[in-house]
């Protein structure tokens, strides 16, 4: 086991929303290190993506959860985004089924939805 404690988040690739979805989890989880895995539009992807796709995305998370022991991982959209253009409704309703995905792996983990707001803010959808 890795020292120090991680979590995992899957962010857009936006360089905009990394350090306030690192900062944030590393301070309401406690956490000395988060594992990033991007994706432009990460909120469409998990809500709509292709089975293959989110099989890919589940391979990705179970190798930050298993090699560094996370046991918080984020689902994250937001404001402004170029891989995914839609209504703030839509992207709260698809980090929304993005965690449920999440939820599906049924592992010992926390599950966090965040909306990254056009302050660059985080927002707890779920
Ligand atoms: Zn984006």
């Amino acid at each position: 086991m890795s020292a120090g404690k991680f979590g995992t988040a899957i962010n857009c690739i936006d360089g905009r929303t990394q350090l306030p979805v690192i900062e944030w989890l590393m301070e309401n989880f406690h956490l000395d290190f988060v594992d990033m895995i991007t994706h432009p539009g990460p909120d469409k992807l998990l809500s709509q993506g292709r089975p293959s796709e989110l099989e890919a995305m589940k391979a990705k998370v179970l190798i930050s959860i298993k090699a560094h022991g996370s046991n918080v991982v984020a689902v994250t959209g937001h404001y402004d985004c170029a891989g995914n253009p839609v209504a703030k409704d839509e992207h709260l309703s698809q980090i929304k089924r993005a965690t449920e995905f999440i939820h599906s792996f049924t592992l010992p983990i926390k599950v966090v939805g965040l909306w990254i707001n056009e302050n660059w803010k985080i927002e707890i959808v779920e």
